[in-house]
């Protein structure tokens, strides 16, 4: 039986100590000529799809500018992450690299990246951390859709071509540190398990109810034996 792990990014698998922010504003300015409220934006699992519009449409860019400029961005965001890495600390959360490499040597175990980063700067990311990439076979990203609930469809779809299998909901577990991530769990009746090393208030994560809710990674075992 195979089971299928869609790891969320920022907040679950790493922290990037105010890369990803600053390259936002770099790449905002360098294709839209503006960067808009991005220093007060709530990122908060939000596809980047979604976040440019809430960030460039107050000031006056037409949404058919936002998406024909979008692979523009994308590009301009990788190059801009990889030239400012070197001044921040891209860290992997305490255990998320050793599990990420175990589950990988399983036989059992598909991994695979839901984020709302766009798709561009997720191997930057992750190899920054110590990830890699070819341990996660499928991924749905930021600039699909503004939806995060629409990623998790389209990573299980690439899955099921992929692995030529058919995944039922339970056999999907989504982990990550958002009510987000938990609400684009619910809406395809996948189960979810939250990591409280994000960006959001406990008591949110705690009323969002995911199926299950641990510290950091160190404790994912257990999660993986009701998984299993
Ligand atoms: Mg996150």
């Amino acid at each position: 039986m195979i089971r299928l792990i869609l790891w969320d990014i920022d907040g679950t698998l790493l922290r990037t100590d105010g890369l990803g922010r600053r390259a936002t504003r770099l790449a905002l300015e360098q294709v839209y000529g503006t960067s808009g409220a991005v220093m007060t934006h709530h990122f908060g699992g939000k596809p980047d799809l979604r976040t440019l519009r809430e960030i460039l449409l107050p000031e006056g860019i037409p949404d058919q500018t936002i998406l024909d400029l979008l692979p523009d961005y994308m590009q301009s965001m990788r190059e801009i992450m990889s030239a400012l890495a070197p001044e921040h600390t891209v860290r992997a959360l305490p255990n998320g690299v050793e599990l990420a490499r175990g589950l990988h040597d399983s036989t059992t175990m598909i991994q695979g990246i839901v984020t709302g980063n766009v798709q561009t700067i997720v191997p930057v990311k992750l190899g920054l951390a110590g990830y890699q990439m070819h341990w996660f076979s499928v991924g749905a990203y930021g600039n699909e859709s503004e939806n995060r609930a629409d990623l998790p469809v389209n990573a299980i779809e690439r899955a099921q071509t992929l692995h030529q299998c058919t995944l039922a909901p339970h056999e999907v577990l989504i982990v990550g540190d958002t009510v987000m991530d938990v609400h684009a769990a619910r809406a395809n009746q996948l189960p979810v398990c939250i990591v409280r090393t994000g960006y959001e208030s406990a008591e949110a994560l705690e009323a969002s109810h995911p199926d299950f809710i641990i510290d950091d990674l160190t404790t994912f075992e257990v999660v993986l034996r009701h998984f299993s």
